[in-house]
Protein backbone atom coordinates (compact mmCIF):
# COMPACT_ATOMS: atom_id res chain seq x y z
CA UNK A 1 0.00 0.00 0.00
CA UNK A 2 1.36 3.36 -0.62
CA UNK A 3 -0.09 6.34 1.38
CA UNK A 4 -0.39 9.83 -0.37
CA UNK A 5 0.05 12.91 2.17
CA UNK A 6 -0.75 16.57 1.35
CA UNK A 7 -1.29 18.93 4.29
CA UNK A 8 -3.77 21.44 4.07
CA UNK A 9 -4.28 24.74 6.09
CA UNK A 10 -8.30 23.66 5.77
CA UNK A 11 -10.67 21.07 5.59
CA UNK A 12 -11.67 20.50 1.60
CA UNK A 13 -14.15 18.63 -0.05
CA UNK A 14 -13.00 16.57 -2.45
CA UNK A 15 -13.61 14.48 -5.47
CA UNK A 16 -10.88 11.33 -6.55
CA UNK A 17 -11.56 9.01 -9.55
CA UNK A 18 -8.95 6.54 -11.66
CA UNK A 19 -8.51 6.58 -15.47
CA UNK A 20 -6.27 4.09 -17.55
CA UNK A 21 -3.86 4.46 -20.06
CA UNK A 22 -1.28 5.46 -18.06
CA UNK A 23 -2.68 4.43 -14.92
CA UNK A 24 -4.07 7.50 -13.23
CA UNK A 25 -5.57 8.88 -10.54
CA UNK A 26 -7.25 11.85 -10.34
CA UNK A 27 -8.03 14.32 -6.99
CA UNK A 28 -10.06 17.26 -7.76
CA UNK A 29 -10.03 20.33 -4.63
CA UNK A 30 -11.48 23.59 -4.48
CA UNK A 31 -9.27 26.19 -5.70
CA UNK A 32 -5.87 25.76 -4.02
CA UNK A 33 -2.68 27.74 -3.45
CA UNK A 34 -0.13 25.22 -4.07
CA UNK A 35 2.75 25.41 -2.54
CA UNK A 36 4.91 22.00 -3.41
CA UNK A 37 8.59 22.09 -4.17
CA UNK A 38 8.95 21.04 -7.99
CA UNK A 39 11.60 18.12 -6.98
CA UNK A 40 9.13 16.18 -5.09
CA UNK A 41 6.59 15.98 -7.73
CA UNK A 42 8.88 14.37 -9.79
CA UNK A 43 10.15 11.57 -6.72
CA UNK A 44 8.61 8.28 -7.35
CA UNK A 45 8.00 6.58 -3.84
CA UNK A 46 5.58 3.01 -3.99
CA UNK A 47 2.74 2.99 -6.46
CA UNK A 48 3.17 6.89 -7.32
CA UNK A 49 5.75 7.54 -9.82
CA UNK A 50 5.25 11.46 -10.12
CA UNK A 51 2.58 13.92 -9.68
CA UNK A 52 1.22 17.44 -11.24
CA UNK A 53 -0.83 19.92 -10.22
CA UNK A 54 -2.44 23.15 -11.08
CA UNK A 55 -5.65 25.04 -11.85
CA UNK A 56 -7.85 22.83 -13.68
CA UNK A 57 -10.12 25.42 -14.20
CA UNK A 58 -12.31 28.50 -12.40
CA UNK A 59 -12.97 26.74 -9.03
CA UNK A 60 -11.16 23.82 -9.57
CA UNK A 61 -7.50 22.54 -8.29
CA UNK A 62 -6.46 19.10 -10.03
CA UNK A 63 -3.93 16.63 -8.70
CA UNK A 64 -3.18 13.97 -10.90
CA UNK A 65 -0.83 10.79 -9.61
CA UNK A 66 0.65 8.84 -12.40
CA UNK A 67 0.72 5.08 -10.97
CA UNK A 68 3.45 2.45 -11.47
CA UNK A 69 0.17 0.04 -11.60
CA UNK A 70 -3.60 -0.53 -11.65
CA UNK A 71 -4.42 1.10 -8.37
CA UNK A 72 -7.50 1.06 -5.89
CA UNK A 73 -8.25 4.00 -3.59
CA UNK A 74 -8.66 2.11 -0.17
CA UNK A 75 -9.63 5.13 1.26
CA UNK A 76 -9.24 8.75 1.31
CA UNK A 77 -10.00 11.26 4.07
CA UNK A 78 -9.08 14.86 6.35
CA UNK A 79 -7.04 14.10 9.04
CA UNK A 80 -8.28 17.05 11.55
CA UNK A 81 -5.19 19.31 12.94
CA UNK A 82 -2.78 17.23 15.26
CA UNK A 83 0.48 19.12 17.06
CA UNK A 84 2.59 20.85 14.22
CA UNK A 85 0.22 19.92 11.27
CA UNK A 86 -3.16 21.50 10.49
CA UNK A 87 -5.29 19.49 8.32
CA UNK A 88 -4.10 16.44 6.50
CA UNK A 89 -5.47 14.95 3.13
CA UNK A 90 -4.68 11.20 3.64
CA UNK A 91 -5.22 8.90 0.27
CA UNK A 92 -3.93 5.00 0.88
CA UNK A 93 -3.13 3.73 -2.74
CA UNK A 94 -3.64 -0.42 -3.25
CA UNK A 95 -2.37 -2.27 -5.50
CA UNK A 96 -5.24 -4.49 -8.05
CA UNK A 97 -5.73 -6.02 -11.57
CA UNK A 98 -6.32 -4.09 -14.61
CA UNK A 99 -9.81 -5.90 -14.42
CA UNK A 100 -11.08 -4.23 -10.99
CA UNK A 101 -9.46 -1.22 -12.42
CA UNK A 102 -11.24 -0.83 -15.64
CA UNK A 103 -14.48 -1.28 -13.90
CA UNK A 104 -13.64 1.63 -11.02
CA UNK A 105 -12.32 4.07 -13.72
CA UNK A 106 -14.09 7.12 -14.21
CA UNK A 107 -16.61 7.19 -11.22
CA UNK A 108 -16.03 9.81 -8.53
CA UNK A 109 -14.96 8.76 -5.15
CA UNK A 110 -16.25 11.48 -2.58
CA UNK A 111 -17.59 14.45 -3.35
CA UNK A 112 -16.89 18.13 -4.52
CA UNK A 113 -19.90 20.01 -4.76
CA UNK A 114 -18.28 22.35 -7.81
CA UNK A 115 -17.15 19.12 -9.96
CA UNK A 116 -18.85 18.17 -12.28
CA UNK A 117 -20.70 21.17 -13.97
CA UNK A 118 -20.33 22.09 -17.83
CA UNK A 119 -17.33 23.90 -18.14
CA UNK A 120 -18.34 27.57 -19.17
CA UNK A 121 -16.01 28.98 -21.82
CA UNK A 122 -14.44 32.41 -22.02
CA UNK A 123 -16.93 34.47 -23.04
CA UNK A 124 -16.20 35.56 -26.83
CA UNK A 125 -17.14 39.01 -27.57
CA UNK A 126 -19.07 39.50 -30.81
CA UNK A 127 -17.20 40.19 -33.70
CA UNK A 128 -16.50 43.68 -35.56
CA UNK A 129 -17.13 42.82 -39.10
CA UNK A 130 -14.50 45.01 -40.06
CA UNK A 131 -11.63 43.62 -37.69
CA UNK A 132 -10.21 40.10 -38.76
CA UNK A 133 -10.49 38.03 -35.12
CA UNK A 134 -7.22 36.05 -34.23
CA UNK A 135 -7.26 33.36 -31.93
CA UNK A 136 -4.42 33.14 -29.76
CA UNK A 137 -3.68 29.72 -28.04
CA UNK A 138 -0.79 29.54 -25.49
CA UNK A 139 -0.34 25.83 -24.90
CA UNK A 140 -0.72 23.73 -21.85
CA UNK A 141 -1.44 25.66 -18.52
CA UNK A 142 -2.56 24.64 -15.39
CA UNK A 143 -2.20 21.24 -14.34
CA UNK A 144 -0.38 20.60 -17.27
CA UNK A 145 2.83 22.46 -17.62
CA UNK A 146 4.16 20.74 -20.84
CA UNK A 147 7.60 20.31 -21.88
CA UNK A 148 10.15 21.31 -18.70
CA UNK A 149 13.67 23.15 -19.68
CA UNK A 150 16.64 22.09 -19.07
CA UNK A 151 17.31 25.08 -16.43
CA UNK A 152 13.44 24.64 -15.39
CA UNK A 153 11.26 26.82 -17.40
CA UNK A 154 7.64 25.48 -17.77
CA UNK A 155 6.39 25.85 -21.23
CA UNK A 156 2.72 26.81 -20.45
CA UNK A 157 4.59 29.94 -18.33
CA UNK A 158 6.89 30.88 -21.41
CA UNK A 159 3.96 30.84 -24.48
CA UNK A 160 1.79 32.34 -21.86
CA UNK A 161 4.37 35.28 -22.19
CA UNK A 162 5.00 35.43 -25.92
CA UNK A 163 0.93 35.02 -26.61
CA UNK A 164 0.52 38.17 -24.33
CA UNK A 165 3.55 40.13 -26.02
CA UNK A 166 1.37 39.28 -29.57
CA UNK A 167 -1.37 40.19 -28.48
CA UNK A 168 -0.51 43.61 -27.24
CA UNK A 169 1.16 44.13 -30.55
CA UNK A 170 -1.90 42.81 -32.99
CA UNK A 171 -4.51 44.86 -30.01
CA UNK A 172 -2.53 48.22 -30.21
CA UNK A 173 -2.89 48.04 -34.49
CA UNK A 174 -6.24 48.76 -34.10
CA UNK A 175 -6.98 46.48 -36.95
CA UNK A 176 -7.49 43.25 -34.96
CA UNK A 177 -9.67 41.47 -32.82
CA UNK A 178 -7.80 39.38 -30.46
CA UNK A 179 -9.34 36.14 -28.44
CA UNK A 180 -7.28 34.18 -25.91
CA UNK A 181 -7.86 30.55 -25.05
CA UNK A 182 -6.19 30.82 -21.87
CA UNK A 183 -5.18 34.36 -20.07
CA UNK A 184 -3.93 32.73 -17.11
CA UNK A 185 -1.96 29.28 -15.62
CA UNK A 186 -5.56 27.41 -15.74
CA UNK A 187 -6.15 24.19 -17.98
CA UNK A 188 -7.90 23.86 -21.60
CA UNK A 189 -8.89 20.75 -23.04
CA UNK A 190 -8.02 20.74 -26.92
CA UNK A 191 -11.55 20.11 -27.56
CA UNK A 192 -12.07 23.51 -25.99
CA UNK A 193 -9.47 24.85 -27.52
CA UNK A 194 -10.76 24.44 -31.36
CA UNK A 195 -14.07 25.32 -29.69
CA UNK A 196 -13.37 28.72 -28.63
CA UNK A 197 -11.42 29.30 -32.21
CA UNK A 198 -14.61 28.41 -34.53
CA UNK A 199 -17.08 30.63 -31.54
CA UNK A 200 -15.38 32.96 -32.07
CA UNK A 201 -15.25 32.84 -35.84
CA UNK A 202 -11.88 33.40 -36.50
CA UNK A 203 -9.85 33.68 -39.09
CA UNK A 204 -6.99 32.53 -37.55
CA UNK A 205 -5.74 30.37 -35.29
CA UNK A 206 -2.07 30.18 -33.59
CA UNK A 207 -1.01 27.95 -31.29
CA UNK A 208 1.82 29.38 -29.20
CA UNK A 209 4.30 26.16 -27.54
CA UNK A 210 7.78 25.44 -26.68
CA UNK A 211 9.32 21.99 -27.70
CA UNK A 212 11.78 19.93 -26.03
CA UNK A 213 14.16 17.25 -27.58
CA UNK A 214 16.80 14.96 -26.26
CA UNK A 215 19.60 16.73 -28.60
CA UNK A 216 20.36 19.57 -26.37
CA UNK A 217 22.05 21.27 -29.56
CA UNK A 218 18.79 21.60 -31.42
CA UNK A 219 17.52 25.24 -31.37
CA UNK A 220 15.09 27.35 -33.29
CA UNK A 221 11.75 28.15 -34.09
CA UNK A 222 9.32 25.71 -36.17
CA UNK A 223 5.78 26.06 -38.14
CA UNK A 224 3.62 23.24 -38.52
CA UNK A 225 0.35 22.78 -40.07
CA UNK A 226 -2.31 19.99 -40.38
CA UNK A 227 -1.82 16.98 -42.18
CA UNK A 228 -3.26 13.43 -41.88
CA UNK A 229 0.31 12.12 -42.74
CA UNK A 230 2.98 13.52 -40.64
CA UNK A 231 6.05 15.35 -42.98
CA UNK A 232 8.53 13.38 -40.74
CA UNK A 233 8.87 11.18 -38.01
CA UNK A 234 10.05 14.08 -35.68
CA UNK A 235 6.89 15.79 -36.68
CA UNK A 236 4.84 12.61 -35.95
CA UNK A 237 6.14 12.03 -32.56
CA UNK A 238 5.42 16.16 -31.50
CA UNK A 239 2.14 15.98 -32.28
CA UNK A 240 1.60 13.07 -30.44
CA UNK A 241 3.48 14.15 -27.26
CA UNK A 242 0.78 17.93 -27.49
CA UNK A 243 -1.97 15.87 -28.42
CA UNK A 244 -1.49 14.19 -24.94
CA UNK A 245 -2.00 16.97 -23.40
CA UNK A 246 -5.73 16.18 -22.02
CA UNK A 247 -3.93 12.60 -20.55
CA UNK A 248 -1.58 14.81 -18.69
CA UNK A 249 -4.56 16.70 -17.32
CA UNK A 250 -6.96 14.07 -15.89
CA UNK A 251 -9.45 14.65 -18.66
CA UNK A 252 -11.71 11.44 -18.87
CA UNK A 253 -11.45 11.42 -22.53
CA UNK A 254 -14.61 8.69 -22.59
CA UNK A 255 -17.19 11.26 -21.84
CA UNK A 256 -15.84 13.54 -24.26
CA UNK A 257 -15.38 11.04 -27.39
CA UNK A 258 -17.71 12.12 -29.42
CA UNK A 259 -17.17 15.42 -29.87
CA UNK A 260 -13.54 14.83 -30.55
CA UNK A 261 -14.50 11.79 -33.13
CA UNK A 262 -16.81 14.57 -34.82
CA UNK A 263 -13.88 17.15 -34.99
CA UNK A 264 -11.50 14.45 -36.43
CA UNK A 265 -14.35 13.58 -39.13
CA UNK A 266 -14.89 16.51 -40.63
CA UNK A 267 -10.98 16.86 -40.65
CA UNK A 268 -9.51 20.36 -42.36
CA UNK A 269 -10.86 21.22 -45.74
CA UNK A 270 -8.91 21.73 -48.53
CA UNK A 271 -9.52 25.58 -48.47
CA UNK A 272 -8.52 25.95 -44.64
CA UNK A 273 -5.68 23.73 -45.38
CA UNK A 274 -4.36 26.21 -47.97
CA UNK A 275 -5.12 29.04 -46.08
CA UNK A 276 -2.98 27.43 -43.19
CA UNK A 277 -0.16 26.92 -45.26
CA UNK A 278 -0.19 30.20 -46.89
CA UNK A 279 0.05 31.65 -43.88
CA UNK A 280 2.97 29.34 -43.01
CA UNK A 281 4.74 30.63 -45.85
CA UNK A 282 4.50 34.07 -44.98
CA UNK A 283 5.01 33.44 -41.12
CA UNK A 284 8.52 31.18 -42.09
CA UNK A 285 10.69 34.63 -43.31
CA UNK A 286 9.29 36.71 -40.67
CA UNK A 287 10.71 34.33 -38.44
CA UNK A 288 13.78 34.04 -39.82
CA UNK A 289 14.21 37.81 -40.08
CA UNK A 290 14.46 38.35 -36.18
CA UNK A 291 15.04 34.74 -34.64
CA UNK A 292 16.70 31.39 -34.88
CA UNK A 293 14.14 28.72 -37.11
CA UNK A 294 15.19 24.89 -37.67
CA UNK A 295 16.51 23.58 -40.88
CA UNK A 296 13.16 22.93 -42.31
CA UNK A 297 11.00 25.05 -40.28
CA UNK A 298 7.76 24.16 -41.69
CA UNK A 299 6.44 20.57 -40.93
CA UNK A 300 3.20 19.27 -40.77
CA UNK A 301 1.29 16.33 -38.57
CA UNK A 302 -1.68 15.76 -36.91
CA UNK A 303 -1.88 18.01 -34.23
CA UNK A 304 -5.58 18.00 -32.76
CA UNK A 305 -5.89 21.58 -31.78
CA UNK A 306 -5.42 22.41 -35.64
CA UNK A 307 -8.44 20.78 -36.48
CA UNK A 308 -11.49 22.81 -37.18
CA UNK A 309 -12.14 22.31 -40.48
CA UNK A 310 -12.98 25.92 -41.35
CA UNK A 311 -10.17 27.88 -39.28
CA UNK A 312 -6.84 28.70 -41.03
CA UNK A 313 -4.41 27.13 -38.05
CA UNK A 314 -1.19 26.82 -37.28
CA UNK A 315 1.11 25.59 -34.32
CA UNK A 316 4.39 27.68 -33.79
CA UNK A 317 7.04 25.95 -31.62
CA UNK A 318 9.22 29.10 -30.69
CA UNK A 319 12.01 27.04 -29.75
CA UNK A 320 13.80 24.17 -27.77
CA UNK A 321 13.99 24.28 -23.60
CA UNK A 322 16.09 21.63 -24.07
CA UNK A 323 18.75 24.24 -25.34
CA UNK A 324 20.35 27.16 -23.36
CA UNK A 325 20.56 29.11 -25.56
CA UNK A 326 16.59 29.18 -26.59
CA UNK A 327 15.68 28.65 -23.05
CA UNK A 328 17.72 31.66 -22.14
CA UNK A 329 15.75 33.45 -25.16
CA UNK A 330 12.52 32.65 -24.66
CA UNK A 331 12.91 33.87 -20.57
CA UNK A 332 14.63 36.97 -21.55
CA UNK A 333 11.89 39.70 -22.75
CA UNK A 334 14.08 41.03 -25.48
CA UNK A 335 13.85 37.65 -27.06
CA UNK A 336 10.09 37.14 -26.49
CA UNK A 337 9.46 40.72 -27.97
CA UNK A 338 11.52 39.31 -30.96
CA UNK A 339 9.54 36.61 -31.50
CA UNK A 340 6.19 38.06 -31.29
CA UNK A 341 7.29 40.70 -33.17
CA UNK A 342 7.66 38.45 -36.40
CA UNK A 343 4.49 36.85 -35.50
CA UNK A 344 2.65 39.81 -35.54
CA UNK A 345 4.41 41.28 -38.88
CA UNK A 346 3.48 38.07 -40.43
CA UNK A 347 -0.77 38.07 -39.29
CA UNK A 348 -0.60 41.90 -40.81
CA UNK A 349 1.06 40.48 -44.30
CA UNK A 350 -1.13 37.53 -44.11
CA UNK A 351 -3.94 39.79 -44.19
CA UNK A 352 -2.91 41.90 -46.50
CA UNK A 353 -2.24 39.37 -49.18
CA UNK A 354 -5.91 37.88 -48.19
CA UNK A 355 -7.36 41.02 -48.79
CA UNK A 356 -6.20 42.15 -52.08
CA UNK A 357 -8.49 39.53 -53.08
CA UNK A 358 -5.06 37.20 -53.93
CA UNK A 359 -6.63 33.88 -52.54
ZN1 LIG B 1 3.44 22.15 -26.21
Amino acid sequence: MTRFVIDLSESVEHSIFVLADPYRVVIDLPETEWRVSRAAANASAGLVQRYRFGLYRAGISRLVLDAAAPVQVHRAFVLPPQGNFAYRFVIDLKRTDRNSFLKSAGSPVGKLAAVRPAKPLPKVPPRRPDRPVIVLDPGHGGVDPGTIGAGGTYEKTVVLKVAKEIRRRLTASGRYQVVMTRNRDVFVRLHDRVKIAREADADLFLSIHADAINQRKVRGATVYTLSEKASDAEAGALAAKENKADVIAGVDLNVHNDDVANILIELAQRDTMNRSARFATILVPSLKKNVRVRAKPHRSAGFRVLKAPDVPSVLIELGYLSNRDDEKLLNSQAGRTAVAKAIAAAVSRYFEVVHSGNR
